[in-house]
């Protein structure tokens, strides 16, 4: 029961009213805004009765707007709404009641007049109801009363305030907005025709968008590429139409420059008659799955591929069970059916296991479960074949939350080829240390058996020379005396003595002559082979013209000497190298053609720390057969020139004596060239 809206009207049933003119009809005509705004209640038409007794009587907030100027009459509840415009809108017009909201009024309350059921729904009104003016919303109805001859008096309206309720659907939505933007996922919603009704802040975020300019838009709009777009417009029409979820994935390049690979789902909101309303979705980057997947695909391929060339058997070994599933390449290793690779016990792989290896596997199996630590173990095998393999297994163990280990896969490779090479390099390199350390052990006993030989040979050598020097020096004894008689007798006897006995004493001296330098050569070249020369710097530069100024036999040839360019300083010893020099010197004056006058050059140069004296002639040259043979003892080449045939058997001596060497250039008829080499004496 609802009464006349007034400060001072008790409430009174409207049907007491309604039936007669009673109580409240006096009432009412004792107020004046009704009298004012309506006339005297006698004069009110039946309408207006019917619309105030109907309004009084109304459970909801209930307004009568009567009259093309709108006067206006309510009940309580719709004091509610007006506030602080009651009670002087009793009666009031409603422009003067409404003058901040009659834009928005007016074409409704027009319509209404006109005789047309309105239907309001959350409308929102910047209402004045006294204090702040916030927005309020309010859904309703205004429906036309006629007159008796049908002309429309006025509408009644039935007003609901949803303020409330559209504050707390904007206190939820908000709620909403902010759970599903602080998610990392996209949550995001369409309507009917695929346009974006809500979308979280992740997905703006991708997008580089305000909500306002994604709101409202479709794929097409939002720069999605055309083939991408029509995808999912499709798939969203597809939930509904089969009011079904729609799952799919898909890579998408972001106007922000983000490239993903995400996965979604669009999933049908239905509405309380059981129709799709509107489609939710969610969308998860899961590049980082994709790769995993695309990188697991990449490796079960290799790993296929490695296993399908035979070379590389898989196998998991349960532990919790103790069963061991192995794969064919496995099974085949270890002589195991493919049924039993299914799954076996462990000890049927173990007992595969060369005996000598097993119990080391076993062992290293039991630590890598223990210790939880990889496991890598080199063993043989017995296969179906029959075949010994060797195999490198490895594994890793794995552990549920609780750290115990769970199971041991892993997979095992066949070595075989390369234990075999191995073997063969191993034996390989073991004979060759045998011959070395035999090569070795020759080595030493040879060294061994030379010292001993050359000390007996030096010790043989020093026993010759002192022979040799000893008999020659005895010899020159009995010559002397042969000479001296020989001299007496043609002293003494000479006068008495034929022609021809003449003769033989002058061969008897001649002869004797040429033994006595035969001896002394002997003498000089044992004396150079026995002491030690000791060596010093000697500047060949002052040394070579002293020497031939001091051996007159040099002038005599009547050979030409020179010296060509600077003479380099030499380590050596004076007494040898007087005897080198002069023996080289005096060959080349000697052994020329009949005839021609010696041309002799004495040259030198330094090269590598070593200086080379070199001796040229331009006499009759040695054949290349000679060029060593010369330089032995008592080896002559030449007839009819005068000597011993040990001058150069004492230079070579004595140059090898003081760590050098000499060589001869020669041709019969082009002179020769004896080279001798020494250590050069580094200049002071
Ligand atoms: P000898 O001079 O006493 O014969 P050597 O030992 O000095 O003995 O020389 C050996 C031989 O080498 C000589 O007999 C000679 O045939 C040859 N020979 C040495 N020097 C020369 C040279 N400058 N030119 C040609 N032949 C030479």
């Amino acid at each position: 029961m609802q009464p006349l809206a007034s400060e001072s009207t008790p409430p009174r049933p409207a049907a007491h009213w309604l039936k007669s003119k009673g109580a409240l009809g006096r009432e009412i005509e004792a107020l004046d805004w009704a009298k004012t705004a309506f006339g005297p209640l006698a004069t009110w038409p039946e309408a207006l009765r019917f619309a105030v007794n109907f309004t009084m009587g109304a459970g909801a907030a209930t307004a009568v707007i009567w009259g093309p100027e709108y006067r206006m009459l309510y009940n309580d509840r719709y004091r509610e709404i007006l506030g602080a415009k009651h009670p002087r809108s009793l009666g009031s017009r409603a422009p003067e009641i409404f003058p901040e909201v009659w834009e928005e009024l007016r074409p409704l309350f027009e319509q209404a007049y006109r005789g047309e059921a309105v239907l309001i729904e959350d409308m929102a009104l910047m209402l004045d109801r006294g204090g702040v003016s916030a927005p309020a919303y309010f859904s309703g109805s205004y429906s036309p009363i006629y007159h008796d001859n049908g002309e429309v008096a006025g509408f009644i309206a039935t007003v609901v305030e949803t303020t409330k309720r559209i504050a707390l659907e904007k206190a939820r939505a908000q709620e909403f907005d902010t759970i599903l933007s602080a998610i990392a996922d996209f949550a995001y919603s369409f309507d009917r025709e695929g346009r974006f009704v809500y979308m979280n802040k992740a997905l703006l975020d991708l997008w580089g968008l305000p909500r306002e300019e994604a709101v409202g838009k479709n794929f097409y709009e939002l720069k999605h590429p055309d083939e991408l777009a029509a995808r999912l417009h499709k798939q969203i029409e597809t939930v509904f139409v089969t009011k079904t979820q729609v799952r799919d994935e898909t890579p998408f390049l972001s106007p922000t420059g983000v490239e993903g690979y995400y996965e979604y789902i669009f999933s049908p909101v239905f509405g309380a008659d059981g129709s799709v309303m509107s489609v939710a979705g969610s969308t998860r980057e899961i590049s980082a799955r994709k790769r995993m997947e695309r990188e697991l695909q990449d490796v079960q391929t290799r790993m296929e591929a490695a296993l399908s060339a035979g070379a590389i058997g898989t196998w998991s070994f349960d532990v919790k069970k103790n069963v061991v599933v192995a794969d064919r390449i496995l099974a085949r290793f270890f002589g195991i059916s493919e049924e039993e690779a299914r799954g076996g016990p462990m000890e049927r792989y173990v007992s595969a296991i060369h005996p000598e290896d097993r119990e080391r596997v076993s062992a290293r199996i039991a630590q890598a479960l223990e210790d939880g630590q990889n496991y890598e173990v080199e063993y043989r095998v017995v296969g179906t074949d029959g075949r010994l393999r060797w195999l490198v297994a490895r594994g890793s163990v794995q552990r549920d939350g609780n750290g115990e280990a769970v199971s041991l896969p892993g997979m095992a490779l066949d070595v075989t080829e390369r234990k075999k090479l191995e073997n063969q390099i191993r034996a390989t390199i073991t004979d060759l240390e045998a011959a070395k350390a035999e090569l070795e052990r020759q080595a030493a006993a040879l060294e061994e058996t030379v010292a001993e030989r050359t000390a007996r040979l030096r010790e043989t050598v020093t026993e010759l020379e002192a022979f040799s020097y000893s008999i020659s020096h005895d010899l020159r004894g009995p010559l002397r005396v042969m000479q001296s008689f020989a001299q007496a007798l043609r002293e003494d006897c000479g006068a008495e003595l034929s022609d021809v006995g003449q003769d033989y004493i002058r061969r008897i001296v001649a002869a004797a002559a040429r033994m006595d330098r035969v001896i002394q050569d002997v003498l000089v070249f044992s004396r150079i082979a026995r002491t030690d020369l000791a060596l010093e710097p000697i500047a060949l530069e002052e040394f070579v013209p002293s020497l031939l100024e001091g051996y007159p036999a040099f002038h005599e040839a009547k050979a030409d000497i020179a010296i060509e360019g600077h003479l380099p300083t030499v380590m050596a010893n004076a007494a040898a190298l007087t005897q080198c020099l002069s023996n080289l010197i005096g060959n080349a004056t000697k052994f020329v053609a009949p005839g021609v006058r010696p041309q002799v050059v004495i040259s030198g140069r330094v090269e590598n720390g070593r200086a080379f004296v070199a001796v040229r002639d331009n006499g009759i040259g040695i054949p290349a057969s000679g060029h060593e043979s010369i330089f032995g003892v008592f080896s002559r080449l030449a007839s009819g020139y005068e000597g011993t045939g040990i001058g150069l058997a004492i230079v070579r001596k004595a140059v090898e004596r003081m760590g050098g060497a000499i060589h001869v250039e020669s041709e019969v008829g082009r002179g020769s060239t004896f080279t001798f080499e020494l250590a050069a004496a580094t200049p002071a």
